[in-house]
């Protein structure tokens, strides 16, 4: 191991992880994992998803914080930017003394105050070639926490870009993530990336792919989300597609479709392989989640389903426009989005949160909760006590669940009905 880079950790697990746990952990949430993830209270019985919450490279990006903040005690310690989309624990790390940086495309901009000898820790999602570069010259002290996940899918993008094939990341261009793996592809020769945010901007790309949208015009689309110099006549001709780790995967699934029948249409499907490759690189934990709140829809029988993790957080937007089109969904990033007053929630689309005053139905009322992976069991359990306390209960009133899903056909009238969120 080299003095000014670690990958591992500092061996002190057993130092942190009491700490960890104190901060992290939640009692709530153990007892409803005991009670077979469900439990009633106050007249609601909560559905906790089977999957939620901390996935393992946030824990071991958040574990390697700690460690860290430990061994470098006497040093400045910076973050190249948030560790993982969650403003709880993003808080808990700065009143740590940990810096976060704000996020800048330019690695001078970005790393201005740091110098030789600090320490920078690289987060789960990855930094960019030319910021890690940057970070190098500077002699300063990385701790990179990159999640395998990611560094797997950057393997593929270097089997694409080496063989010649353009990568078309599904993904958004301007998150961390999307920038770090875009520019492994510009490590090669002649390397270069597109990046598709959906289905109707992968639409636009085989347009161009077909003959029906010229480059020009497909350029003044893509301005942001392509590599410098990128010329779709020479750069569309062979592509790789990869995701960003965190995206919806039924949608990943239609952006290769899509992707794939273009080239075909174009190229033949004799020759498809000379043109198109395609590996998915959705995250199992991404996946697992996405299942989990997949079988809660079809099966749970939901009031309403509450959403928790950092508005910013790519994973639980995906799992909010999983649930939003099905049943009242309410996205919200803290605890204390839910008050007296109502809950603050933030429709997936809009800018700002809004705030719905009668969101709990009367009486008897089935509770669907779920969390990304950037967002501690400990947040997840306080919300829980704070919708208790709305029925002036507490986790200790909690009880294995007498499911009501059947008993009256008024109890999962939510009273605002499915949102649409887009
Ligand atoms: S969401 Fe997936 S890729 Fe991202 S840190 Fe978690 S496990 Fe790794």
């Amino acid at each position: 191991m080299s003095e000014t880079y670690f990958q591992k950790g500092f061996g002190l697990k057993s130092e942190v992880g009491p700490i960890l746990a104190r901060t992290y952990r939640s009692p709530v949430i153990e007892r409803l994992k005991a009670l077979g993830y469900e439990a009633n209270a106050g007249g609601i019985h909560f559905k906790l998803a089977k999957e939620f919450g901390f996935c393992y490279g946030v824990d071991r990006a958040v574990d390697y914080a700690y460690q860290t903040r430990q061994r470098f005690a006497d040093r400045r310690v910076f973050l190249s930017g948030e560790i993982i989309h969650n403003p709880d624990v993003n808080t808990r790390l700065r009143e740590m003394g940990i810096c976060i940086l704000d996020d800048s495309r330019d690695p001078v901009a970005r790393f201005r105050e740091v110098g030789a000898g600090d320490v920078v820790i690289l987060p789960a999602f990855g930094v960019s070639v030319p910021e890690l570069q940057h970070l190098q010259a500077k002699q300063c002290v990385l701790v990179d926490t990159t999640c395998g996940s990611v560094l797997n899918v950057w393997k593929k993008v270097h089997y694409y870009a080496r063989d010649g094939y353009t990568v078309v990341i599904h993904g958004k261009h301007y998150h961390e993530e999307t920038r770090a793996t875009a520019s492994q592809a510009l490590t090669h020769q002649n390397g270069h990336y597109l990046c598709v945010r959906d289905v109707a901007e992968t639409e636009l790309v085989c347009d161009f792919i077909r003959g029906s949208l010229t480059g020009q015009d497909l350029m003044s689309r893509f301005a942001d989300a392509a590599s410098p110099g990128f010329d779709p006549d020479r750069d569309l001709r062979k592509v790789g597609l990869a995701n960003q780790t965190t995206m919806l995967m039924s949608e990943t699934l239609k952006v290769q479709e899509t992707l794939r029948r273009a080239m075909i249409e174009r190229h033949g499907e004799a020759d498809l392989e000379q043109h198109f490759r395609a590996f998915d690189t959705i995250c199992s934990a991404t996946q697992e989640r996405q299942d989990a709140v997949l079988e809660m829809l079809d099966g749970a029988n939901l009031a309403l389903m509450i959403v928790i993790g950092g508005y910013n957080s790519s994973n639980t937007q995906a799992l909010a426009r999983m649930c939003a089109p099905r049943v009242t969904t309410y996205y919200i990033d803290r605890p204390g989005c839910i008050g007296a007053e109502g809950i603050h929630h933030r429709p997936i689309g809009a800018a700002d949160e809004t705030l719905t005053a009668a969101w709990l139905p009367d009486g008897e009322a089935r509770v669907g909760i779920t969390a990304g992976a950037s967002t501690p069991d400990s947040v997840v359990g306080e919300v829980i006590e704070r919708i208790l306390a709305l029925r002036g209960k507490s986790p200790a009133d909690l009880t294995a669940a007498i499911d009501f899903a059947h008993r009256s056909p008024t109890f999962a009238n939510a009273p605002a009905g499915k949102q649409s969120i887009a």
